[in-house]
């Protein structure tokens, strides 16, 4: 079997095609994610690093090219198999939290795996197992609002691997934070991808974080290049 987790061949994708504002954003991307393999994706601001990474997370249809998870090619696939990738397979991290306000951190980590038909109480320990291991779990039964920018950040790591994902897309994970606090959320992020053998492709303007994965990739020009 392939220990190639996510496999990303050839994407095209070009926005307002045939149209004098057509953005030729990506031109023939390539990238293969190992098991276990941390990836930073630095790129300037417009590059595409979004459209790449929705892409990847089967939210966005590429024109042309092909997505792979776990040796599948997912492309072709329709609306319902891909969500059910999409929650099964892939976490996704955004810049902001997006956790749902009107639910406790414990609830948040809980609901997207009742979703997923996880039972109750199996849900609940490993919501809880998540927010220990990233320093918040005396936390949990808060709402969003009462917590920080690092904590709800920490919150929204634990919720996206909730359904023991394979991979971990994340948008600028710490793009929101002082550089302290980003520190510290980078470091919690880390240690959750080392400790369930995650694939994670993170895209982040910071160097220094980026310098601590296992190798960098820039997406420039539509295409990405190692950086050696
Ligand atoms: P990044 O995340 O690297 O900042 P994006 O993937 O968000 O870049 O955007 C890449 C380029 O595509 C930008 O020039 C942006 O304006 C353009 N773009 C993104 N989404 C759309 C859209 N839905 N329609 C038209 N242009 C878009």
């Amino acid at each position: 079997m392939s220990d190639v987790t996510l496999r990303l061949k050839s994407l095209t994708k070009t926005y307002l095609k045939g149209t004098p504002g057509e953005v030729q954003v990506l031109r023939g991307v390539d990238l293969e994610l190992n098991a276990g393999e941390a990836v930073a994706m630095v790129a300037p601001s417009g590059a595409g690093k979004s459209t790449l990474l929705h892409i990847a997370g089967l939210l966005d249809m590429p024109d042309d090219g092909q997505v792979e998870i776990g040796g599948q090619d997912v492309s072709g696939k329709g609306d319902r198999t891909r969500t059910a990738l999409r929650r099964q397979d892939i976490g996704f991290v955004y810049q902001f939290h997006h956790l749902l306000p009107e639910f406790t951190a414990l609830e948040n980590i809980t609901l997207p795996q009742l979703a997923n038909g996880t039972a109750e109480k199996t849900a609940q320990d490993r919501a809880m197992s998540l927010l220990d291991r990233v320093g918040v779990a005396a936390r949990a039964s808060h709402r969003p609002a009462a917590l920080s920018g690092g904590e709800q950040q920490r919150v929204a790591f634990c919720r996206a691997l909730a359904n023991t994902p394979k991979v971990l897309l994340a948008d600028e994970p710490t793009g929101n934070l002082d550089p302290e606090t980003s520190d510290q959320v980078f470091d919690a992020l880390m240690t959750l991808v080392r400790d369930e053998g995650l694939s994670a492709l993170i895209a982040t303007h910071n160097m220094d974080l980026a310098a601590r994965m296992d190798r960098m990739v820039r997406l420039e020009g539509g295409v990405l290049k190692p950086v050696e």
